[in-house]
């Protein structure tokens, strides 16, 4: 079993040899072919598994097969992210921006972080360079889409990470807010990805309303 049997395309293999990551994990091995058959998916996945790997490929892979034919408005309710990352805290955001960028390397697919508690202008000014691929906590993604700075009419991609430990810091709100900016009309087709560590009702009552046909993964 190796990521070469998966189709990710040839941009992003060369990068996971670059990553040195030679065998996939469990969690990648199970979730990347769920993923790239366009499935939603509900995943248990603990720190140290290898997830942020598991949503990252198939969002990259998808981004790059699409990328040449998906035309973007400008400008008139600030970018247009094609993909959606959300994490709990600014530390994983940025985990998952760094890892994010090796893997899309050479690969023509542009990821942004944006997170609170820093000036929102450098961000915004950031995002208005380019992004396909936004890795956000819940809170400065509502603030950026109150200033009309992101809109999420094109998303294609949304991974939820860590989404029991969102909910512990009260974040539903604000999620809810950001999916239903999502399922505005015209509806496009949005593959979503929840990751967490626990399954507690809350989160199966935020799987059931946020995904769709989605395949449970225990590994
Ligand atoms: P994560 O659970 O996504 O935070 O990943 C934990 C650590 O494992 C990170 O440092 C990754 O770079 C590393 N990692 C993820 N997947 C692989 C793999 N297939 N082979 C080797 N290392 C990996």
């Amino acid at each position: 079993n190796t990521f070469a049997e998966i189709d990710l395309g040839e941009a992003l293999n060369l990068n996971i040899q670059r990553c040195k990551y030679v065998k996939p994990t469990p969690v990648q091995r199970n979730a990347i072919p769920i993923l790239a058959a366009g499935r939603d998916l509900m995943a248990c996945a603990q720190t140290g598994s290898g997830k942020t790997a598991a949503f990252c490929f198939p969002i990259i892979s998808g981004i790059m097969k699409e990328q040449q034919h998906v035309e973007r408005p400008r400008g008139v309710r600030g970018v247009y992210p094609l993909a959606v990352i959300l994490s709990p805290t600014r530390e994983l955001a940025c985990q998952i921006h760094d890892e994010a960028r090796k893997f899309s390397y050479q690969t023509g697919v542009k990821v942004v972080v944006a997170y609170g508690g820093t000036p929102v202008n450098q961000q915004i000014r950031e995002l208005e360079r380019g992004v396909d691929i936004l890795v956000a906590t819940p809170g400065r993604l509502n603030d950026l889409l109150e200033r009309g700075r992101v809109s999420l009419q094109m998303v294609k991609y949304l991974a939820l990470d860590e989404a029991d430990r969102m909910l512990d810091m009260g974040f539903e709100p604000q999620i809810r807010k950001i999916v239903q900016q999502m399922d505005m009309p015209p509806p496009g087709v949005r593959q979503t990805m929840l990751f967490s560590a626990t399954f507690p009702r809350e989160i199966q009552r935020l799987a059931s309303d946020f995904l769709s046909n989605y395949i449970f993964l225990a590994v």
